[in-house]
């Protein structure tokens, strides 16, 4: 076996392709995470091969990102978007066209890193047939989620079992903080291997860009105290706690005073939806004028948002780890967070930012006025932010753990699959 063999990997991201625009309906820290990591893994000389779904027929089927990485969609189900919820049904034959794509390629591959709870059912059955080893991201648990809708989708009870079935049986979960392996150890199983390895992001672009232009670039002057939003549109998400609290703001009502929700949203999907009652609260509370509705931002064009801002708030009800806030951190901006989850990890209260009970406005409000009414401060905490993630999360550090990882994993050799005819 060359050293090029015998470093491949399989990552699984059936939902969240790795080669699409980021920051649309159901397109979000997952997709960054696949494609970073992947880029990451292939730069230290892995070969990696993305596996998504897909979802349009003008989609390529490959897209090569860099000579070792690529991203390959395979059919399961209508090539047409569907919502995660009901794409279990399709997920056997996302098993077959895998099979099939190793047979006509004539590869099998013995490590396989899967993401999100459907990915790992594809892992499992992978394992099954050929003896893969796997190693999972949850990217979000059944167990904590559930807890914080109102409504529980029909295929919930599926993804609890699959979540248990994965931790117990996969070669390592990676979590991606601290908090995260907590909950998979109290609310999952205690039984599993679990591996602390947090997400990254990209150090270089993020914080390239310094204040004056980018808000040159954006029209916004230097007076101006502008709060930022930089996520998709979803109930979770807490979009509603941020706008409420910028009303109890102490410095609303002056002119000189911005909010900025950045993120895609599309008419007539959820994320649609959720933009409209959004949409509709800041007109309720008068803040049409102060508040801007840029849309999708690019990953290129993302630095001047975030160094423009003053201050970035992440007001999610839950988040696993939250890509935007070390993304504001990198760019020497301090963040208000919800006290939840990865963000725990993250923000370092007080040092990098601020933590405030999720959905609690008058908190945030605080919080957001803090930094804001202390200039000197915010520049402070933006300094220790972007120290923070220098240190710890690099996408070249991360993708440096897991490799290490894979290797120590070192796959024994796989059983020859069987593969369906088509
Ligand atoms: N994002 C983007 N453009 C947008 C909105 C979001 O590129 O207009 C990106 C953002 O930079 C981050 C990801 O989408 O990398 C969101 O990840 P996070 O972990 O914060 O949330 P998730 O979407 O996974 O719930």
């Amino acid at each position: 076996m060359n050293l090029a063999t015998e470093q491949r990997i399989a990552l699984i991201s059936v939902h969240g392709d790795p080669a699409i625009e980021i920051g649309k309906e159901e397109a979000g820290g997952q997709n960054v995470y696949v494609r970073h990591v992947g880029e990451a893994l292939a730069e230290l000389g892995w070969q990696v091969d993305m596996f998504t779904r897909k979802v349009d027929v003008e989609q390529e089927d490959i897209v090569w990102h860099s000579p070792n990485c690529r991203t390959i969609r395979l059919k399961a189900g209508n090539v047409d978007f569907v919502p995660r919820d009901n794409l279990f049904e399709h997920l056997p034959e996302f098993v077959d066209n895998f099979l099939k794509f190793q047979q006509d390629n004539e590869t099998i591959y013995s490590l396989i890193h899967t993401n999100y709870w459907l990915s790992s059912w594809v892992g499992m059955q992978l394992r099954q047939k050929q003896g893969s080893h796997i190693v999972h991201t949850y990217h979000s648990l059944g167990a904590v989620k559930y807890n914080t809708v109102k409504t529980v989708p029909l295929v919930a009870s599926t993804r609890l079992i699959t979540e248990k079935q994965i931790l117990e049986t996969a070669q390592r979960i990676v979590a991606t903080s601290p908090q995260e392996q907590e909950h998979m150890r109290t609310l999952v199983s205690t039984k599993g291997y679990i591996d602390v390895i947090p997400c990254g992001t990209d150090i270089e672009r993020f914080g390239c860009v310094d204040r004056k232009t980018a808000r040159n670039e954006l029209g916004i002057n230097s007076e101006t105290k502008l709060v930022l939003y930089v996520g998709r549109f979803d109930q979770r998400k807490g979009i509603e706690t941020l706008v409420r609290a910028v009303g109890q703001s102490k410095l609303f009502g002056r002119e000189d005073f911005k909010l900025m929700i950045c993120g895609g949203s599309r008419p007539g999907h959820s994320d649609g939806d959720e933009c409209e009652r959004i949409k509709k609260i800041v007109a309720e509370l008068g803040m049409t004028q102060m508040t801007e509705f840029p849309g999708r931002i690019s990953q290129e064009d993302l630095p001047f948002y975030y160094g423009a801002a003053d201050v970035c708030v992440v007001p999610s009800h839950y988040e696993p780890f939250g890509l935007v806030a070390i993304e504001a951190m990198a760019s020497f901006t301090p963040v208000v967070a919800s006290d939840v989850g990865g963000l725990q990890f993250t923000v370092v209260n007080e040092e990098t930012g601020l933590l405030a009970p999720p959905q609690d406005v008058p908190a945030f409000a605080n919080a957001i006025d803090r930094i804001l009414l202390d200039a000197q401060w915010g520049e402070e905490l933006g300094q220790a932010a972007r120290k923070r993630v220098e240190n710890k999360f690099s996408w070249d550090g991360v993708a440096m753990q897991l490799g290490e990882l894979y290797k120590k994993l070192s796959p024994q050799s796989v059983k020859q699959p069987m593969v369906v005819n088509s």
